[in-house]
């Protein structure tokens, strides 16, 4: 069972005045939670332990491991945002009531508290993005422990958590977590699917063990050889994305991806030089390669995808990063603790204005949809559904939601480009401003300065938010 001995010693590496910290907040927790307990028996402040554990693997920042103890204290004993102020700092009191759920007396129904909650959770990210981490430890641990809860509660969080949680925990890259989380979900809503994948994939592992581990240990061999250090490890996709592909059509014993081996090197120019001997080793399949170093995905994961040519003639991914990509694969824009010691929280911020294309989606649908309810249907479509990546002409890859038009990428790139805009040319091929974008499109928009400007009927076929309030600003000037 957790406990602050084990949290203590997973955060000996912080400095005095943090572990400190650490330990006055667990005090002050554990007396707050006096008496209560979790469904499980066990007393309550083993959950907020957990939180805090789930966070400290990601090395977060003292005042966020202090939130993480404090979480429920708001919500679930009578100590107030102004206490923990006063006993810690203003920076914890603003995380723990971030974390906090928004008083039912405020609603007039339960649905109507659950929208506000949402959008709470959501926006939470424009204030600061470590009130997300805290509410997605929360939800990890949550859902670590779901066997205890009635089954339509566990239906219902799991729900929820596929909704909500894994969409935002994929935004800020943070994979590991949102592998978990789906896997949790998934097998409380669809059980039986769940243990055949599982069974499936137990079998298919046993199978091409020898045959992964013997081009590990080739792969090992010849960039030693070359001088290039690395480790290499086998990863297993997770029953979700399987279920994924096999819903798509793919069959579970053709999945190129299920096992692969994840090459992690040092410097980013080993990623491209340890290419050439592997690939005279196992020929490439040459449409399956991918460069995500020079391109990034808009969640900021960076790595080298290539499908070999394995022993055994299975097809193999392999993935090729540099430590740091590796983390930053794992944690996303949580890595920052580990790699911006102290000025973490201003990078992370910083990075999501600048970096992570849905943010400004996020601004713009918080502002135009007033009510709850709208707001999360909105939010849903746009951001948390899927998307379609295609190419600006100088090769810029922008996230646009499925069934994006010629006219949203047009007010993205900028407004003037679409209230002057008359077609697009989409792959060498002159389109209409109402064609659909598609994965790895490379979109030009033409433009004509005598142009009328946005149709009243543009508005329908835009589906961003930003496209369509910027169509309604030009007709009503
Ligand atoms: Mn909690």
């Amino acid at each position: 069972m957790m406990s602050i001995d084990i949290l203590l010693a997973k955060v000996k590496e912080y400095n005095e005045k943090e572990i400190e910290k650490v330990k006055k907040a667990y005090e002050f927790a554990e007396r707050l939670h006096k008496g209560q307990t979790r469904q499980s028996g066990e007393p309550y402040i083993v959950h907020p332990l957990n939180v805090a554990y789930i966070l400290a693997e990601m090395h977060a920042d003292a005042d966020t491991l202090c939130a993480g103890l404090l979480h429920d204290t708001l919500e679930d004993t009578d100590t107030t945002k102004e206490e923990i102020a006063n006993l810690f700092n203003p920076e914890v009191a603003k995380l723990v009531d971030g974390a906090t759920k928004i008083r039912r007396m405020n609603f007039s129904s339960k649905s109507a508290q659950n929208y506000a909650n949402t959008r709470k959770i959501i926006t939470s990210l424009t204030e600061d993005v470590r009130i997300i981490i805290i509410k997605l430890a929360d939800r990890l641990h949550n859902m670590r422990t779901l066997q205890f809860k009635s089954e339509f509660k566990q239906k219902e969080n799991a729900l929820e958590t596929m909704e909500i949680f894994v969409p935002l925990a994929y935004q800020i890259g943070a994979y590991r977590i949102k592998q978990e989380l789906e896997d949790l979900s998934f097998r409380y809503l669809k059980p039986d699917i769940y243990d055949h994948i599982s069974a499936k994939r137990t079998i298919i592992e046993r199978e091409s063990e020898q045959c992964v581990k013997d081009m590990l240990e080739k792969i090992h061999a010849v960039l030693c050889d070359k001088q290039i250090p690395n480790e290499i490890k086998v990863r297993t996709k997770n029953i979700y994305g399987i279920y994924k592909k096999i819903s798509r059509g793919d069959k579970i014993s053709e999945i190129h991806d299920l096992l692969s081996l994840k090459i992690l090197v040092d410097e980013i120019d080993d990623c491209y030089l340890a290419l050439r001997p592997i690939h005279a080793m196992y020929h490439p399949v040459n449409r399956k390669f991918k460069d995500y170093i020079a391109n990034p995905k808009t969640n900021m994961y960076q790595s080298l995808h290539t499908t070999v040519f394995g022993l055994d003639d299975r097809l193999v991914q392999l993935q090729l990063r540099t430590h740091d990509m590796d983390k930053v694969a794992s944690f996303g824009l949580a890595t920052y603790w580990d790699i911006n010691k102290g000025r973490a929280r201003e990078v992370m911020q910083e990075e999501l204005k600048s970096k992570f294309q849905f943010y400004q989606s996020l601004l713009e649908i918080n502002e135009v949809f007033r009510d709850n309810q709208a707001f999360i249907y909105q939010a849903k479509n746009e951001i948390f559904a899927d998307k379609v990546y295609v190419y600006t002409p100088k090769g810029d890859v922008m996230e646009l939601p499925k069934g994006a038009t010629a006219i949203d990428f047009a007010y993205k790139i900028h407004t003037d480009v679409g209230n002057t805009m008359v077609g697009a040319i989409v792959n060498d091929r002159y389109v209409p401003v109402n064609y659909v974008l598609q994965n790895n499109d490379r979109v030009k928009i033409v433009t004509d300065e005598l142009s009328y400007g946005a149709r009243d009927s543009w508005e329908d076929m835009a589906k961003t938010t930003y496209a369509k309030r910027k169509i309604r600003e030009f007709k009503t000037k």
